[in-house]
């Protein structure tokens, strides 16, 4: 098989402007996440290889810079989309810095051919093998599925790409003219036309896990305050509750509700009270432990299932809540805000989720009754918290 590096070139040009234009049709440009920056990735890329072709027809040297500017920049946007997958911080002194010393000593270097290229060759080898690391190392965050495959493919180009590097150091005289039908301009030219391939189905997938994990939690949670919705709340709460009753662990539910709720609306506005609800919440995520679950349950009640916890567990609950309210909350808000609060413990009268919950309610309407802001436990209605 013979291949023509200039077809090569061509065929690099065309599959970027294609999977371009692909992805701004399959998902668009207004997306939020990583694959607009691996669309643009793309799109420098595509600037590059033109660029690079035209400079190497005898265009003015400009062009060269700027195509090597455009690729070095392109791996920068990889960089990006992968740091916005992996969740992790990304350094903008890596995603400018490479680029512009790269293009600025390419420049100033343009008469010297092995510092050119050893330039460019180390800069992109570099930013691909950094960006292999970052995806393949353990503990990434992200399924592998994607990590391995975007990350094995910018190995194997990363690691042809510092070849290239060692070889116009060592060797400068055997080293291929760009445009030359030399096995190593080809070899670099598939792989790296596999490369934008394999990235690209990779960074699909890992679009995909995004979308899936937005809609698990659109899902699960409730869109107000961000706990848990009554929903999901209650499946945890099942699975939780079989586990306590089967090994015979303690579990208490907590049932809290804004006292006089109705009035903030009234008096200060629905934004007001949706404001309280999202503090309130957030309050009561920061005062409960790791395995504990918030839920909202309806309105202005939330729910709190304590795993391997009793009555005096979910005391110290409401006491640091009513506490974080006085201390945090109520100055944000500009008035006072107070809940009930009804709490029931897992014992062996008790057979079902439900009746435990209910038992929870009954001592919360219990609480409401007893004139509000205050914990009530079912079946001790004598302890009360203020
Ligand atoms: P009590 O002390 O007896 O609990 O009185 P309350 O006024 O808190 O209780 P009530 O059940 O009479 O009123 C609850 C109010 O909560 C009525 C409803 O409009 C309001 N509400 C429910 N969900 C939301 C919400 O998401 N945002 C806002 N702003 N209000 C809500
Ligand atoms: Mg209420
Ligand atoms: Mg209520």
């Amino acid at each position: 098989m013979k291949l023509d590096a200039l077809t090569l070139f061509a065929s690099m040009f065309i599959n970027l402007t294609l999977i371009v234009g692909a992805l701004l049709l399959g998902v668009g440009w207004k997306t939020r996440s990583g694959m607009r920056l691996w669309n643009m990735a793309l799109v420098l890329q595509a600037i590059a290889w033109a660029c690079l072709v035209a400079a190497y027809r005898g265009w003015p040297r400009e062009l060269a810079t700027l195509g090597s500017a455009a690729m070095v920049a392109g791996f920068s946007f990889m960089y990006m989309a992968a740091k916005t997958y992996l969740r992790e911080p990304i350094s903008l002194a890596w995603v400018i810095g490479v680029p512009v010393v790269t293009a600025v000593l390419h420049w100033l270097m343009f008469h010297d051919f092995v510092a050119r290229i050893l330039i460019v060759n180390a800069a992109i080898g570099l930013q691909m093998l950094w960006l292999a690391w970052l995806l393949l190392r353990p503990g990434s965050q992200g399924s592998w599925r994607w990590r391995w495959l975007a990350g094995l493919a910018l190995l194997a180009s990363g690691a042809m790409v510092a070849c290239r590097a060692v070889l116009v150091v060592v060797a400068p005289e055997s080293y291929p003219r760009f445009e030359s039908p030399h096995w190593v301009n080809i070899v670099g030219l598939i792989v790296s036309n596999a490369c934008v391939m394999a990235g690209t189905l990779a960074f699909l997938l890992a679009y995909r896990d995004e979308a899936e994990q937005e809609l698990k939690r659109l899902a699960t949670t409730d869109g107000l305050t961000g706990v848990l919705n009554r929903r999901h709340w209650m499946e945890s709460a099942v699975t939780h509750f079989n586990l306590a009753r089967r090994h015979g662990r303690g579990l208490v539910v907590l049932m809290l509700d804004i006292d006089f709720f109705k009035r903030i609306n009234d008096s200060r506005g629905h934004q007001a009270g949706d404001r309280a609800l999202v503090l309130f919440a957030e309050a009561l995520r920061h005062v409960v432990r790791q395995p504990d679950l918030v839920g909202r349950y309806g309105g202005e009640e939330f729910c709190v299932l304590l795993p391997m916890s009793d009555v005096a567990a979910a005391q110290a609950v409401d006491q640091r809540l009513r506490a974080a309210l006085v201390r945090d909350m109520n100055p944000k808000l500009g008035f006072d805000v107070t809940f009930s609060a009804g709490v029931a413990s897992l014992d062996d009268d008790h057979t079902t989720l439900d009746e435990l919950i209910a038992r929870a309610d009954q001592a919360l309407y219990a609480a409401k009754q007893a004139g509000r802001n205050r914990l009530v436990a079912a079946d001790l209605p004598d302890i009360k918290e203020r």
